[in-house]
């Protein structure tokens, strides 16, 4: 397996008085990351450098709305993400330091891995994933590459959301991300990326986990496209047979039919040896993390923070210095009291660092020695501590019981309905495109007959328009995608503007949904 060449950026400036910069951990393709130490608890950690110059306005401030949003995640196996200082020619953003680098050097150096280990790796992905997805962060960027080993082999996904944003917009064309790893309606040019990119990524991360390579793999771009598309690909004969059917289940072209988490967490292969703190859903450690650790809190206080004011931040999810040096005690902590996720205790300190790169006075806070996890019981905190509860909104967009061939002929009917014109892109995803004067069908001639592949072959019969190319000065351009949900059988038909009055756009959907006629 190889990897895609990266560009970097040149010499960095101070970032703050509370870290020491030190060597150089990667590159990435927006700038370098390096190793620091945090002054205040010796702690190490990772950060990466983002110049500002190659973001505009808007794009810097969706970087800054999604890493607010990531710096909540607390996961044991996704990379912490503890801060972001923003200087006049960069941005810091400050995370959990990893170690022993990447998964993909793991696996180049091992060739294949024991089946033993793969699930081992796998069962921590797909539990991290799918953290990520009842957060609703979508990666899209799954590779090895992008999920990083500790000391004692667990693995963390990195990259989380910055990902998103760094691949909407212009940043898009000049990603020269590895297209191995993506799933093919991504590389069909769909707009909507959900949470089956993931899963797709995630079998072909298991496939090369399991047998030392792709299962998608060519010369040339056009090639690998055709090969991903078709979803074929040889299963080796040293695969289990749990292995091969899990791999199957997954690698599958329709995203309709692909397997889901809750699906994957069923399947025998991954619940086997399944370690317990993993078989716990995600929701459950997400709540659990919302309380503060006294212990740490008063590790923070002795440091020279007030406490009340600590609370207060922690509780309105304020970032400052008294926050992330309660984060950095927190995972330090997890680290030394729990022994699947514990990285080396010798790990917070020692020296890497040049005189040069010290930036800050130098302070050492012992390693904390209590022995509970960050994952502490509610019932022995406080009430007044607890985090106020997060709510969980997921479903935009119209949600169905009925069989999504079922539901695609309605939409197309109410489509033909108010003369809207679409592309097929996909069996379950449309462009489609709305002129407010266009004149009333039936003179809207249909010149293409709908391919109806994956639908029912009984389902009416229904033609294409395709004018969607044709311009107009008040045409509404969007997307439409039918996406399965996490609830058995139910389905998500999602809208997404792409250009166009948004005052239209919402009125177009207001027609449309009143002309469906499927529950
Ligand atoms: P990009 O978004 O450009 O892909 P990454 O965040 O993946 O950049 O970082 C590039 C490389 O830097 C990674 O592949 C890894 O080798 C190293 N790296 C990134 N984050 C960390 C971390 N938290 N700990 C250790 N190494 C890291
Ligand atoms: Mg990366």
């Amino acid at each position: 397996m190889e990897k895609p060449s990266t560009r970097g950026s040149g010499c960095y400036e101070k970032i703050s008085p509370y870290y020491r910069l030190g060597k150089t951990l990667g590159i990435g393709s927006f700038g370098k990351v390096k190793l620091a130490q945090h002054v205040l608890t010796g702690h190490k950690v990772a950060v990466k450098i983002l110049n500002r110059q190659v973001l505009n306005d808007a794009e810097r401030e969706k970087v800054m709305r999604e890493i607010k949003i990531l710096r909540l995640f607390a996961h044991p196996h996704i990379i912490r993400l503890y801060e972001v200082i923003e200087t006049r020619s960069n941005i810091y953003v400050v995370m959990e330091y990893m170690n022993c680098g990447e998964l993909f050097y793991h696996i180049t150096e091992k060739g294949r891995l024991e089946e033993a280990e793969a699930r081992c790796f796998f069962q921590q992905i797909i539990c991290g994933v799918e953290f990520c997805h009842l957060n609703m962060v979508v990666h899209r960027d799954l590779k090895p590459e992008n999920l990083l080993l500790d000391s004692k082999r667990n693995v963390k996904i990195a990259d989380f959301g910055l990902s998103n944003v760094m691949r909407d917009g212009h940043f898009l064309k000049t990603s020269c991300g590895s297209p191995n790893y993506a799933a093919p309606e991504v590389i069909s040019g769909q707009l909507y990326a959900g949470p089956e990119v993931d899963i797709w990524s995630c079998g072909v991360i298991l496939y090369a986990l399991l047998c030392g390579r792709l299962p998608f793999d060519a010369d040339n771009f056009p090639l690998l496209y055709q090969k991903i598309k078709s979803g074929k690909c040889t299963l080796p004969s040293h695969l289990s047979v749990g292995a091969s059917d899990l791999i199957t289940r997954i690698l599958v072209v329709d995203p309709i039919k692909r397997m889901t988490i809750p699906e994957i967490r069923q399947h025998p292969w991954f619940q086997h040896h399944l370690p317990g703190y993993l078989a716990v859903p995600a929701i459950d450690v997400l709540q659990r993390v919302k309380q503060i650790d006294e212990g740490i809190l008063d590790e923070v206080v002795k440091i020279g923070f007030n406490r009340y004011e600590v609370i207060e931040c922690l509780q309105n999810k304020i970032q400052n210095e008294a926050t992330v040096t309660y984060q950095l005690l927190c995972d330090q902590q997890f680290r030394v009291s729990n022994d699947h996720l514990g990285a080396d205790p010798g790990e917070a300190s020692g020296s890497i660092y040049s005189s040069s790169n010290c930036i800050g006075p130098t302070t050492s806070v012992p390693v904390h020695s209590m022995q509970q996890n960050e994952y502490m019981n509610p019932k022995e905190i406080s009430p007044m501590l607890q985090f106020p509860s997060v709510e969980r909104k997921w479903a935009l967009g119209l949600q169905s019981l009925a069989p999504p061939h079922v539901i695609m002929t309605e939409v197309l009917k109410a489509l033909q309905r108010l003369n809207v014109c679409w592309k097929k892109i996909g069996n379950y995803t449309m462009k489609c495109k709305w002129l407010p004067s266009f004149p009333s069908y039936p003179g809207n001639a249909p010149n293409t007959t709908l391919c109806m592949n994956g639908f029912s072959t009984d389902g009416p019969s229904i033609v294409e328009t395709d004018r969607v190319g044709s311009g107009s000065d008040n045409a509404v351009k969007f997307e439409m995608q039918l996406y399965k949900t996490k609830e058995e059988k139910k389905y998500l038909l999602d809208l997404q503007r792409v250009n166009g009055s948004p005052f239209l756009f919402l009125e177009i959907c207001a027609a449309f949904l009143a002309q469906l006629r499927v529950t």
